[in-house]
């Protein structure tokens, strides 16, 4: 299973999930101009994509979905109340209900529910020949299924959203840096440690820290709070964040552990 990171934060998240014939797009909050250009940059094209696997219905992570689905004739696979609020009736829809799994092409997906200021979010887990991706982005709390899971991911892409003290100290109004740090907004970096930490076993785990903040919190800051989390419980796995606007992050199930490295800033997006 090969994963890219093809954006992650609040002005757009989209990864790539490619294995065997089957590639998705998990989430496609860029247009489609944009999609096409990086996915063609790494390898992949919109027409040979099979599905569209979506989080929930927030524009940073569906905006490019009603296109694609117009253009490409693209199926859509979600909750029920995220496909609800993203495409009503249009487009070829698979609705998978959290807890419930589905097979896409060479892929099984499953979703998990999590606490999320939207419809029917959902995590979801992509697995292909044992091999597992977790990706939970977009929620404020971390319920015991998600554990569960996530102490059988090979990839983990977590929310690690802010730094609780630049939140309260920064220039949000009130009301967001409290929606924010609800249990229904995003993790802090401290929370997502915790949750890295909880989900680290004796299995080899590659963390990606994903959907950071620019304004409340740093790449810096994040990974300092997950690998001194790690290393205080003796724990050791490759850390690494997801940039904002570009491609950056790759993951091959193939690979060595010590060789999923950040990609260099490939087309000179900034
Ligand atoms: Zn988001
Ligand atoms: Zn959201």
């Amino acid at each position: 299973m090969r994963v890219v990171a093809l954006a992650s934060g609040s002005s757009g998240n989209a990864l790539w999930v490619q294995a065997g014939a089957t590639s998705v797009l998990l989430d496609a909050g860029l247009g489609p101009r944009t999609l096409a250009q990086r996915l063609a940059s790494v390898g992949g094209a919109l027409h040979k994509v099979t599905a569209l696997l979506l989080t929930h219905e927030h524009d940073d992570h569906v905006r490019g979905v009603s296109p694609l689905v117009q253009r490409y004739g693209l199926p859509a696979v979600g909750t029920p109340g995220t496909l609800r609020a993203t495409l009503g009736g249009d487009g070829e829809q698979c609705a998978l209900r959290p807890g419930g799994e589905l097979r896409v092409g060479e892929l099984v997906v499953r979703a998990l529910a999590v606490e999320h200021d939207a419809l029917e979010p959902a995590a979801f887990e992509v697995e292909h020949d044992g091999v597992r991706l977790l990706v939970a982005v977009d929620l404020g709390s971390v319920g015991q299924d998600l554990l569960d899971r996530g102490r059988l991911a090979d990839l983990l892409v977590v929310d690690c959203n802010h730094d609780e003290e630049r939140l309260w100290r920064g220039p949000y109004p009130a009301l967001l840096k409290r929606r924010i740090a609800a249990p229904t907004g995003h993790l802090s970096n401290a929370q997502a440690a915790a949750f890295v930490a909880a989900c680290a076993t004796a299995r080899r785990q590659t963390v990606w820290l994903a959907h950071l903040s620019a304004v409340n919190n740093t790449p810096a800051l994040a990974l300092a709070a997950v690998r001194e989390t790690l290393a205080v419980q003796g724990l050791v796995a490759p850390v690494l964040v997801a940039a904002r606007d570009r491609v950056s992050l790759r993951w091959d199930s193939d690979a060595p552990a010590g060789e999923q490295l950040g990609l260099p800033d490939l087309h000179g997006e900034s």
